[in-house]
């Protein structure tokens, strides 16, 4: 094939991943954790469709948002609808919330959610633009007992997957209270427009309070200096923060004050958190964040219904997890392999693998090589405890040779025996594993 039309191949696109099978232990310990953590705290699994109408995310997220202004993969399909692969998750929630008049449950309801996100980001480490999330939202009720929880809930989750999570909180009042803080923050940084990029500029005109969160070191060090949105906050929605930060002061949790989050979505109001690893003082690798978002129902045309949730990354908690070595079950390994020798063997092992498997033993073959040298070679590779050997000898005699891979010992069983006989002596090197992990048995 020539170098050009090798170019021309179908690739991975930028910024996406495939999910090995070496890695799906690891995926799937976490998603079974996460899924065991919803269940404990109450929450019910709900899933969306990846692709929403585009209006979804537009009037929830904001017009002003990098998501809705640079990172959407949205297309018009063949029916003419402007559509979106879900860059967030919260936004179809409240949707499948509305529409399936929720409204009339016991409040709050509670909402566990996971699946794949999609946003055309600068991919770079801990960056994807297919990306995974676990969400938990909890809508219907207006206590800060409800941020407390979730708070407690994402850091909890956080901490017993092995990590030393930080909580960083703020509260970005009301939109009253936005309103008035917008005005003061450019009004801080009209004279000194000319230490800003032109991006910033930007930034400050259509989303000024985007302008705290920016990443560059000279807008960072005038933020410093920038009045706090805490300042700014009615008597209500103060209120409100301290009550949720004496939850957290009884739940031990701890926390860091951190007057510059405002995470860049329209529909947060009032608290807004997030959970980064210790030792990330910027926050760039974020593990999830979340806050309350009371107006998002209303906004997409359901009643008015407080609510509040948060999101973790999955690919970011595993990175994290794996660079603190936090200790992931790996894949379980065969145990059994099938080797044969010749086509009636062939035959008759293919048999016995599917009577083996509906016997609960899952065991390995090669059956369409033909040497058994290289059978037990790829037998060797894998590890497994037991070979079965069907040769012709075998064959004739109605037997298998069962052979302990740890100490090349062979014995020969009858064919009908085998299957029990194997399950005998898998179960009793379980029992002995079992007994070797227990320190003082
Ligand atoms: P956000 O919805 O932007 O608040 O993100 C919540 C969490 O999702 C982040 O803290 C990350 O763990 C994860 N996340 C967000 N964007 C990406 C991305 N592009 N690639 C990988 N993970 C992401």
């Amino acid at each position: 094939m020539s170098e050009k039309s090798k170019d021309k191949l179908p690739r991975l696109l930028r910024g996406m991943k495939d999910i090995l099978p070496q890695d799906q232990s690891q995926w799937d310990h976490l998603r079974q954790k996460v899924k065991a953590f919803a269940t404990s705290y109450g929450f019910s699994r709900i899933d969306t469709p990846v692709l929403e109408q585009t209006s979804l995310f537009v009037r929830s997220v904001g017009k002003g948002t990098d998501i809705v202004e640079k990172e959407m993969f949205s297309f018009v399909d063949q029916g003419n609808e402007q559509v979106t692969l879900r860059p967030e998750a919260t936004a179809s929630i409240a949707r499948a919330f509305i529409e399936h008049g929720f409204v009339n449950q016991p409040k709050p309801v509670k909402l566990f959610w996971m699946g794949p996100l999609f946003r055309h980001d600068r991919p770079q480490a801990g960056r994807q633009r297919q990306f995974w999330q676990f969400d938990f939202e909890s809508l219907g009720e207006a206590h800060p007992v409800v941020d407390a929880e979730l708070i407690l809930v994402a850091y909890t989750i956080v901490r017993e997957l092995g990590l030393e999570p930080v909580v960083q909180i703020n509260s970005i009042g009301d939109a009253q209270d936005r309103e008035r803080y917008k005005k003061a923050l450019v009004e801080y940084f009209r004279p000194r427009r000319n230490q800003l990029s032109d991006e910033i500029k930007k930034r400050l005109q259509r989303n000024p309070l985007r302008v705290l969160d920016a990443k560059e070191e000279e807008v960072r060090i005038l933020v410093q200096d920038a009045p706090q949105i805490v300042d700014f906050l009615s008597e209500e929605a103060n209120k409100h923060f301290v009550k949720v930060l004496e939850h957290l002061d009884e739940l031990d949790i701890p926390y860091v004050l951190n007057p510059r989050l405002v995470r860049g979505l329209d529909y947060y109001n009032r608290t807004v958190f997030e959970i980064w690893p210790t030792g990330d003082d910027t926050g760039q690798l974020a593990l999830g964040g979340g806050g309350r978002y009371d107006g998002l129902v209303e906004s997409l045309g359901g009643q008015p219904t407080p609510a509040a949730g948060f999101a973790i990354g999955i690919e970011r908690l595993l990175m994290k997890m794996r660079e603190a070595n936090v200790p992931i079950p790996q894949p379980e390994t065969p145990r059994i392999f099938i080797a044969q020798l010749g086509e009636a063997s062939r035959k008759k092992c293919l048999k016995l693998f599917e009577d083996l498997r509906r016997a609960g033993v899952s065991a390995v073959h090669s059956l369409a090589k033909d040497g058994i040298k290289q059978q037990m070679e790829i037998a060797n590779r894998i590890k497994v405890k037991y070979t079965m050997i069907l040769g012709q000898k075998e064959m004739i005699d109605g037997t298998v040779l069962l052979r302990d891979m740890d100490n090349g010992i062979q014995e020969t069983i009858s064919f009908e025996k085998v299957i029990p006989e194997v399950q005998k002596r898998l179960e009793r090197s379980v029992l002995k594993a079992n007994r070797t992990n227990v320190p003082y048995a």
